[in-house]
């Protein structure tokens, strides 16, 4: 069956999600969602050569380490370090949703357009299936946001990319900043009880709130067969907002976010999924 690991890098705000698979015969490859380190901090890129290193992987010598690297959407807190995140590591694929054009997203494009790190890149909907042959990758992974030519103009957030991993009979559905307005047609694409779903747009009150407050994620999946996993975006954002951390608590959710525990990772064996987080001594901030 084979093993898969998702870890919530924290970057101290915004989104870097490295995956990594193998399988029974030993082939490993790498997955990476989001990135947003800047130049003078470049906390997931340092997270990700030592990852590799403690492998015994001689990332230089590859011209392309990670099999596929998804941008969600266009902010700068999922897309500014991605560039030298490519550069560094170089990647098979690169995936990213059709969105209006953002500088961020424009240098990204480009920069895709003329590297040789990029082997081919493309952007995907809930249509386009990401698996073999074109990609290796030993686990499903499966698109389900956004729909096939629909573009938000107004909120980029809405353009964000719902991926759902599953292996075996767990699955793991990271989610961008995909609001909640949007949830009631994503939540019909779910996997039936997703094992770890991840809080849409970091806890933002938008993320889980519908305009009418109503809570599609939410209503849709239950706290004993589910957990969350957060990537939190405190500052400047004030994510996750003190309305969702209730809500979550009131419904009984099991949540791990970036700003309490640091890396948080889950490991699939195919039938049960294990968290892991980075402890540290003494009080939690
Ligand atoms: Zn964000």
């Amino acid at each position: 069956m084979g093993q898969l690991s998702v870890t919530l890098i924290d970057v101290g705000w915004g989104d870097c999600v490295l995956i990594d698979g193998f399988d029974d015969s030993g082939r490993r490859r790498f997955g990476l969602i989001d990135c947003n380190d800047y130049e003078r901090q470049r906390t997931a890129l340092a997270f990700v050569k030592r990852y590799f290193e403690r492998l015994g992987i001689d990332w230089k010598a590859q011209q392309h380490n990670f099999e596929w690297v998804l941008l969600t959407h266009g902010h700068a807190d999922h897309a500014r370090g991605l560039k030298e995140m490519i550069r560094t590591f170089g990647t098979r694929h690169f995936w990213y949703p059709k969105s209006v054009a953002s500088t961020t997203y424009g240098v990204l494009l480009d920069f895709a357009n003329r590297s040789d790190r990029v082997l081919n890149h493309q952007a995907i909907d809930e249509t386009k299936i990401l698996g073999a042959p074109e990609v290796d990758f030993p686990a499903e992974l499966r698109v389900l946001w956004p729909n096939f030519n629909e573009i938000d103009t107004s909120n980029e957030n809405n353009n964000s990319v719902v991926l759902a991993l599953t292996l075996g009979g767990t699955s793991l559905v990271l989610t961008g900043d995909a609001e909640a307005e949007n949830w009631p047609v994503i939540i019909e694409r779910l996997p039936p009880s997703p094992t770890y779903v991840q809080v849409p747009h970091h806890g933002g009150r938008n993320g889980i709130f519908d305009p009418a407050d109503q809570t599609p994620l939410l209503d849709r999946i239950s706290p004993r067969r589910t957990r969350l996993v957060m990537s939190s975006h405190v500052v400047p954002h004030g994510h996750p907002h003190p309305d969702v951390v209730a809500e979550l608590a009131g419904r009984g959710f099991v949540s791990y976010r970036t700003d309490l525990n640091y890396h948080v990772t889950l490991t699939s064996d195919g039938s049960r999924v294990r968290v892991g987080y980075t402890h540290v001594s003494g009080r939690l901030p």
